[in-house]
Formats: structure tokens, sequence, C-alpha cells
């Protein structure tokens, strides 16, 4: 399969489009290569499902939340976070489908919106799981053991739900289709009732032997260990998909997915924003007057910078590309280092006279600030 190609760029946008502006560009879009407007040209009925993809994601905030921090791995056209199980593949899928009917106002032959077959291939439920690490687990990235309790494909009947020997078969109510229609005739006319199939649930098969395992589920509770490699950078909330983790598909449909939620724990020193790393250093005040070369602990290293002569307390510097590696772009973000002078609290007779000497060297113009504040009068 060749490359997906951005959504923005699908809809020709910037990344940080408005909701509307999404909403006019996949408009455009849509008309330009609409199928009725572009019969039998292949291109055309391409660019109209690659739009129609970018803004099922773009249009969704959760989507789109998730694509902007992880790209195509972290959305998947084909299941609905949280809950795929009804989300069959292609259109009918898309949340973001009845959107376009409004647009248009009218449907559109062809594409029906959510007639997916019940009792065809579905995928397995989508899972999720919060998992807390350590600040430089995060930064570094980890491989990470979980429990997870799920359903999992029985083993005993392979999925298929049936004792060993035995197989199911088609529900001779339904015909397999999982669904009976009635006709009822009314005072007002004739009704066409279709509803379940109460012999096979809707599922159109029927089984005679079910697997003594799993009692016809096809699927059993257990649980499991997966390691899980987390990638360098994430942070809180960051969201890593594992595919085919999730719960088993029905019908010999494809498994869910499992979706890693991070959580990471704040560090007693270094606070983080984004890909960008923030300290607070303190200094002692000959350090500030005179300057001074310093060393910065950083992880797994140590910077050096060299303080200005006459540098303030509550002052920054920034040490570029010293921050967390973005796991999506790969760049670096900054390290922004805060100084604070830290002012001796237990000081001895010694240390209390040179204090004192230092005091009496400096006039009053060696602080043209305190000088100028020590004559400010508010009157009335
Ligand atoms: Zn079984």
């Amino acid at each position: 399969m060749a490359e997906k190609r951005d959504y923005y760029e699908v809809l020709g946008i910037q990344k940080g489009a408005s909701e509307d502006e999404i909403k006019k560009a996949y408009r455009k879009m849509a008309m330009k290569y609409h199928p009725d407007k572009n019969p039998g040209d292949k291109e055309a009925e391409e660019k109209f499902k690659e739009a129609n993809e970018a803004y099922a994601v773009l249009s969704d905030p959760d989507k789109k939340n998730k694509y902007d921090r992880f790209g195509h791995a972290g959305v998947d056209p084909n299941a609905g976070f949280g809950g795929g199980a009804g989300a069959g593949a292609g259109f009918g899928g898309f949340g973001g489908f009845e959107d376009i009917f409004d647009m248009f106002g009218g449907g559109f032959g062809g594409f029906g919106g959510r007639s997916a077959r019940r009792n065809g291939p579905r995928k397995g439920n989508d899972l999720q799981k919060s998992i807390t690490i350590e600040f430089t687990e995060a930064i570094f990235g980890c491989r990470k053991e979980i429990k997870l309790t799920k359903e999992v494909k029985c083993k005993t009947c392979n999925g298929e739900g049936t004792a060993p020997g035995t197989h199911k078969h088609t529900c001779e109510k339904c015909g397999g289709t999982g669904q009976v229609s009635s006709v009822s005739q009314t005072p007002f006319g004739t009704f066409q009732n279709v509803t379940t199939c109460n012999a096979c649930g809707g599922t159109g098969q029927v089984i005679d032997k079910p697997c003594p395992d799993c009692h016809g589920k096809g699927s059993v509770r257990k649980t499991v260990t997966l390691k899980i490699d987390i990638p360098a950078g994430v942070d809180s909330d960051s969201i890593i998909p594992i595919r085919g983790e999730g719960e088993p598909g029905v019908n010999g449909g494809p498994s869910g997915d499992l979706y890693i939620v991070i959580n990471v724990k704040p560090h007693k020193i270094y606070k983080r924003r984004g890909d960008d790393l923030y300290l607070t250093m303190p200094i002692s005040y000959d350090q500030a007057v005179l300057g001074d070369k310093v060393k910065v602990p950083g992880f797994n290293e140590t910077y050096s910078y060299t303080l200005a002569p006459g540098t303030q307390t509550g002052s920054n510097f920034r040490l570029k590309g010293k921050g967390v590696k973005n796991p999506r772009t790969g760049r670096y973000g900054d390290l922004y280092v805060k100084v604070n002078i830290e002012v001796p609290t237990k000081l001895s007779a010694k240390e209390k006279k040179a204090i004192k000497n230092m005091a009496e060297t400096f006039s009053e113009d060696s602080y043209p600030r305190k000088k100028e504040f020590s004559k400010l009068k508010f009157d009335k």
C-alpha cells in the first residue's frame, strides 16, 4: 500500500486550522471529487475517499488529538476508538460521515451509511489501559510489562464456539441474514416489520453443540501479560496504540486494538510543558554579582553555563535542544533554567562579620533601584 498522505495535506490546510476551515476545505474537496461529478474516474474516487477519511479524523476532536500526536499510527480509520464493535470497515464506520449528508442536503446514492450487515465479520472491541510511568522513563522511553484481563479467543474451539468435531450451520429460520420480516395488515395499510431472528440471536448461525469451555461464545476471559515498548518523549495523556491486542473479532473479523494511556509521575526538581523542560537553580549572591561557570544537572548529562556578572534573581536562561525529544517529529525541546539567589539562614559569627564588612563597603549607589524605592512615598 502506498504511503498514507498527511490528512492536513489531503485537505490542503495548515495544521492548527479551525473547525470551520477544516469543514470548508473538506466540502471543497468532496464537491470536486464526488463520484457523481467524475463518473468512472478512479483517481477522483481515490481522492474523494482520501478526503472523507481525513475529514472523519480531523472533524472528531478526540481522533484529531490522537492524529496530531501520533500521526496515522494514532488513528485507525476503520475503528471507532473505545467502542469499535459497531464500526465495520469502510464508510459505515466513519464517525463524521453523517455530516456529508448534512452538507449536501441529501443522500448520495451508493454509499450505505450504516447498513453494515450485522452478521458479517466485525472487528473486536478496542480496549483501553492506563499505566503510570516515571518522569525519566517518559523522557528516555521504556519497556513495561502490563497485565490485562480481557476476552481472548477460545483455544478449544479456535473461536468457533462449537464443540470439537462439530460446526455451526446457517440458521434455517432467517436463512443466515439474522433478520426476519413479517407483514402486518392494519387499517392504515400494509406494514413490513424487520426484527432480529430469535432462533440465532441475529448472528445468522446456529450452534448445535456449544464448546464446553466457552459455552458457544468463542472467547474466554483471561489475564494476559504484555510487554509494551514506550517510545522516548511520551507525556501524560499520550496514547500508544497496540494493534490487534483488543478483544477478538466476531465472525472472522480482525481483533480490536489496545490503547495504552500514559500517565507520567511528576519529578522532584524538573517540570515539563510539552517538549520543554523547566528547572529552578539556586545560586549564591557572589555568583550572581560576579558571574560564574555553573553546572546544570540534566538527565544522564550535565550542562555548563556561564552566568553573566550582575545576574538578577528570577532571571532565566535557555539551553537550546536540551529538552525532550518529540516522539512524532524527532525534534528536541529546550531546557529553561531560572536562577534564584539562595540567602544563607544559618551564619557563624565569622560569616556575619564578613557580611557586615561587605555591607559597609558598599554605598547607597551600589543598589540604585533600592535607593529609588526608599524615596517612594504615596500620599493621599
Ligand atoms: Zn470454545
